[in-house]
């Protein structure tokens, strides 16, 4: 917030400078235009000319020039100066053409336009520049700076959104609770017989991805009734109190219209939790304020149902959680296997695929995906059909897409040198023999060394037969063996490692650190919580709650836990290590081996134990 207010500053200064600039240079310009056009020099002899000729309307005699006004045949007036001559005679030769007015000025005309110029011009060139800079930083901003205190919630009927329940696959649980409220605005009778009062608002949470937007729109086009949409930093505005305005003007609007639904998108921007630190967000909090008391203000009967969704719950005023305001909580979850294979057809339906894809498979690869990733994955799988000219999607695409999804687009031209491949290829088999060897370790899918955009040079996917929801001791432990057997077999082939391992420590330090301080999996801790997860709807962050002393002991046991599974693969590498070369060997030349192939090879007797 800070950094905005500088930004307001730096905007505002930047603001005046450029606006006094234009001023003086557009003023400058305009007048020395416009004062030509005003008066225009000319010489005595066309003034007396004119005079003769019985244009000359107006006179005035200066003390160094003559100004005179001349009308010509079309009764057009134009200003002239002239300077003054020695010319005694000049005021009677005037005079007798009678119809000569001498006046001290030429009011009428030049007032008006001095007026003009000099007070109207400058405001209506003020005002311009004003809108133009104010375009610009509402952009900058994101907010209106404009638009003061009007509420700019989208109204959505039913054809507009074109969306209903059914372009949401899986999430059955917020659909039910949604589908309620659009019963009661539907018959809000059969709720007031029976002495039920709607919930007030309800909040969709949940990661990322997961179709809350999808879910409002959804509600939208089920519901028949108006819906209001409005997204949480369209609140945010410059000025203290506009946020407010705002607030008020959408629900005098939404009561109005009533029954109908307002939804508020990404509430967290505005629904923070006050804090009680001096200098804090006014405007924000104002905003925050005045939604709290709009939502107490409305009549629940008269059916203004207000949704909002964040994934960021914790992070909410509690005021906006009590009962009255946002009780009821509809969770958007990631979703499971039946969900993503849901999604995964609904997208499909989108776009022309052959007949017998196995979306199951695509699930069952895509665990922990949310429906934003698996909506994407269908789509890179299209245009990779596109790009290979085929005019279906199939099986391969998708498969490919995951990857994509993933780990990146592979890298082609990636340079690589056959020693360095060589080391990659032994360190993913590592990864896969080790996975292959414990009974807990979920199977081998696939393995590659085409190297992707996102830096990682090969991997090993392994996929789950069925959903899993919990995860033993035995699951974790196998797993962390996995994630240290690409560099155990780096160490026991080449005797040395390499950087290439990084990621596979840092999965395993964070799954080893979670067993110690969150799952109470480890030897020298009981069922404490060491760590707690402050966003668990963003990347899950944990910060730790114990003393230092205990944080050193966690660090020892993590390290413990790491280095026991590292033993483990180490064994498993050298006791199976003719394995470790043939299917290195054959990595190497195929480049990318599927979970069958893999197996096929490993299960293989060996020959030449036979002969
Ligand atoms: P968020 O929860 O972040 O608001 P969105 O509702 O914007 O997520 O979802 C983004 C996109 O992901 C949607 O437009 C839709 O294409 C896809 N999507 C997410 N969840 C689902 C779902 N359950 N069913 C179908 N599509 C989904
Ligand atoms: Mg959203
Ligand atoms: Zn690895």
């Amino acid at each position: 917030m800070k950094d905005d207010n500088k930004n307001y500053v730096k905007h505002i200064i930047s603001f005046v400078i450029v606006s006094i600039v234009g001023l003086l240079i557009l003023n400058a310009f305009i007048m020395s235009a416009l004062s030509k056009t005003q008066i225009k020099e000319t010489n005595y002899s066309f003034f007396l000319n004119q005079v003769e000729a019985g244009r000359v309307t107006q006179v005035k005699v200066e003390s160094d020039e003559i100004r005179f006004e001349v009308k010509d045949e079309d009764g057009h007036k134009q200003l002239y100066s002239t300077g003054k001559m020695d010319d005694p005679e000049l005021v009677s030769r005037l005079y007798e053409k009678g119809d000569i007015i001498f006046t001290e000025s030429f009011k009428q005309n030049s007032l008006l336009i001095s007026f003009l110029v000099n007070w109207i011009l400058p405001i209506i060139i003020f005002m311009v520049l004003w809108n133009l800079l104010f375009k610009g930083m509402s952009k900058h901003l994101g907010g209106n700076a404009l638009s003061f205190g009007k509420s700019n919630a989208k109204i959505y009927v039913k054809a507009q959104t074109g969306k209903t329940f059914e372009d949401v696959a899986g999430q059955d649980e917020a659909k039910e609770a949604l589908e309620e409220i659009v019963d009661f605005l539907h018959n809000p009778n059969k709720y007031a017989d029976i002495g039920a009062d709607l919930p007030k608002g309800a909040l969709l949470v949940g990661p990322p991805g997961t179709g809350k937007t999808l879910l409002a729109q959804a509600v939208a086009g089920e519901a028949n009734v108006p819906f209001f949409s409005i997204s949480g930093s369209e609140f945010v505005e410059m000025f203290v109190g506009m946020g407010a305005a705002k607030v008020r003007d959408l629900f005098k609007q939404a009561n109005t219209k009533a029954p109908c639904i307002v939804f508020i998108d990404e509430i967290d921007t505005i629904g923070k939790k006050r804090d009680g630190s001096l200098g804090g967000n006014d405007e924000r909090e104002q905003t925050l304020n005045q939604l709290l008391t709009e939502m107490d203000g409305f009549d629940g009967k008269k059916g203004v149902v207000i949704l909002a969704a964040t994934n960021r719950p914790e992070s909410l005023d509690p005021a906006l959680l009590r009962p009255g305001r946002f009780d009821r909580r509809i969770p958007a979850e990631l979703p499971d296997l039946a969900g993503r294979i849901a999604i995964l057809k609904v997208h499909a339906k989108k776009v022309k695929t052959e007949d017998n894809i196995d979306y199951n498979a695509i699930a069952r690869a895509t665990a922990g995906a949310s429906g934003a990733e698996l909506a994407n994955i269908i789509n890179e799988a299209a245009l990779r059909a596109v790009r290979s000219g085929r005019s279906l999607v199939n099986q391969s695409d998708l498969e490919e897409s995951v990857e994509v999804v993933i780990a990146g687009y592979q890298r082609k031209n990636a340079v690589i040198s056959q020693k360095e491949k060589e080391i990659i290829a032994y360190h993913e088999i590592g990864h896969a023999l080790v996975a292959a060897k414990q009974k807990d370790a979920a199977p081998v899918h696939k393995i590659t060394i085409i190297p992707r955009t996102s830096g990682a040079l090969g991997y090993t996917m392994q996929v789950d037969e069925d959903e899993k929801f919990l995860m033993t001791k035995e699951e974790a432990l196998a797993r962390i063996a996995t994630l240290t057997g690409g560099r155990s077999a780096e160490e026991l082939i080449f005797n040395s490692c390499t950087s290439g391992a990084s990621n596979d420590i840092e999965q395993a330090t964070k799954l080893a650190r979670a067993m110690v301080t969150r799952f109470g999996m480890s030897d020298g801790f009981d069922m404490i919580a060491l760590e707690t997860i402050t966003n668990q709807y963003l990347g899950g962050d944990a910060s730790l709650a114990c003393s230092p002393e205990t944080a050193a002991k966690i660090d020892e046991e993590v390290n413990a836990i790491v280095k026991n599974a590292h033993e483990k693969a180490a064994q498993i590498l050298s006791d199976n290590i003719e394995k470790l070369h043939e299917l290195a060997k054959f990595l190497l030349e195929k480049e990318t081996i599927t979970g069958e192939e893999f197996m096929e090879i490993l299960n293989k007797k060996e020959t030449l134990a036979i002969e």
